[in-house]
């Protein structure tokens, strides 16, 4: 008997339609800086609900590029979240700012509104907040906080292509917002990332800053037939391929029936977990359409999240942890003296969470596969704190 194949927590959904688009692409003469990007960058900015979209080379850049493109520089302070990846935090310091982690709330694991008013200062330049899971954050609460304070408002929405807040597109939502399209997200360019935004100056600062500052790209160039470009700003080389673009045109082709799946596939866990003996799902608030990038669950009292994590990959469920808290991570520890106690909602979470497996091509025989685990470890005694 052969063992069945583990189930991984994310996986990317790669179609016939996928295949052919990339192979015609490798042969189009543009294999970079050519039309495919702005047809991609269409497609993602109609769902964004904004005027741009400025694709880049990874989400990381999205956010590095958007960070600087509101100004954010030395001295500044930036209200990130500690319950996500490194790469938002990282966004500001690499833009000489610095990350001041607001707690999340418990229920959500959502950046804290009262919280993050609390930590305004005369110091602070933005919100960079993280619609965690696929859940939006607050926005109304956040944009009064901006507001108020003169602040600019950044969504890193790397978990929530598709979502939408009080029916509202998240363009409506913040200055720019920031996507990536790694494997694991909605969906994918290999590496990739965007800025959609309304803000003229955002989009072509960040075009810019793509391609090393200059004033035009190749095929601007190429369309008014010149050879002569300024450099107006020192950039970076973040330019996605029309390669990868060719991918991205045909997986957003798809973002619907991806989005479908995840929906059903979180509404079958809700169901199945409400009153489970070894874990209780997050909280998601009404007036939110969710787009599910994670389903995070919470281990009960009573039981060790590390071995619960254990048994259930030993089980050939893949499940893992979304996320270590970021201002616990030691560059930012020795560099900005960050410690436990700092936010101790993130922290807890950071302790009691695991991500279950959520993608589109999860069967519901894998699904069952996974509560079954569940169960499983919610009787072995091992499991136990
Ligand atoms: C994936 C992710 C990023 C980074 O995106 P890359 O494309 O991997 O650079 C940033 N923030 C969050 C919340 C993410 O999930």
């Amino acid at each position: 008997m052969t063992e069945p194949a583990a189930i991984p927590y994310g996986r990317q959904s790669i179609g016939p339609a996928d295949v052919e688009a990339v192979a015609a692409a490798v042969q189009d003469p543009w294999l970079t800086t050519g039309p495919k990007v702005g047809e991609f960058e269409k497609a993602v900015a109609a769902v964004a609900g904004t005027r741009s979209g400025v694709a880049v080379n990874s989400g990381t850049a999205a956010l590095h590029a958007a960070c600087r493109a509101v100004g954010i520089g030395p001295g500044d302070e930036v209200l990130v979240p500690p319950m996500t990846f490194v790469a938002t935090a990282n966004a500001v310091v690499h833009c000489g700012g610095r990350p001041v982690f607001v707690d999340v709330d418990p229920g959500t694991l959502l950046m804290d509104p009262d919280a993050a008013a609390r930590a305004v200062t005369p110091r602070t330049k933005a919100i960079l907040a993280v619609d965690y899971a696929g859940q939006p954050c607050e926005w109304d609460r956040l944009r009064d906080i901006a507001q108020r304070s003169r602040l600019r408002l950044l969504d890193d929405a790397c978990h929530a292509l598709g979502a939408t807040y009080r029916g509202k597109p998240l363009g409506d939502c913040a200055e720019a917002v920031l996507y990536s399209f790694h494997p694991v997200k909605h969906i994918t360019t290999a590496e990739g990332g965007l800025v959609a935004t309304n803000d003229d100056a955002i989009a072509s600062a960040c075009r810019r800053f793509r391609n090393h500052g200059l004033d035009s790209d190749l095929l601007e160039r190429a369309r008014r037939d010149t050879w002569v470009y300024d450099a107006v700003d020192f950039g970076l080389n973040y330019r996605l391929s029309d390669l990868q673009c060719a991918l991205g045109i045909s997986q957003m082709a798809r973002l619907g029936p991806f989005l479908a799946s995840r929906r059903r596939i979180a509404a079958e866990y809700d169901r199945r977990l409400r009153q489970h003996p070894l874990v209780e799902p997050l909280q998601t608030r009404k007036e939110v359409s969710h787009a599910y990038h994670l389903y995070v669950v919470r281990v009960r009292d009573g039981f060790s999240r590390d071995e619960v994590l254990r048994r259930l990959r030993a089980r050939g469920i893949k499940a893992t942890v979304h996320y270590p808290a970021a201002h616990l991570m030691s560059a930012y520890r020795q560099r900005f003296g960050t410690k436990p106690g700092d936010c101790p909602n993130a922290e807890d979470a950071s302790d009691r969470i695991l991500s279950l497996p959520m993608f589109p091509d999860l069967t519901p025989a894998d699904q069952d596969a996974v509560l079954a685990a569940l169960d499983a470890v919610a009787r072995d005694p091992g499991a136990r704190a």
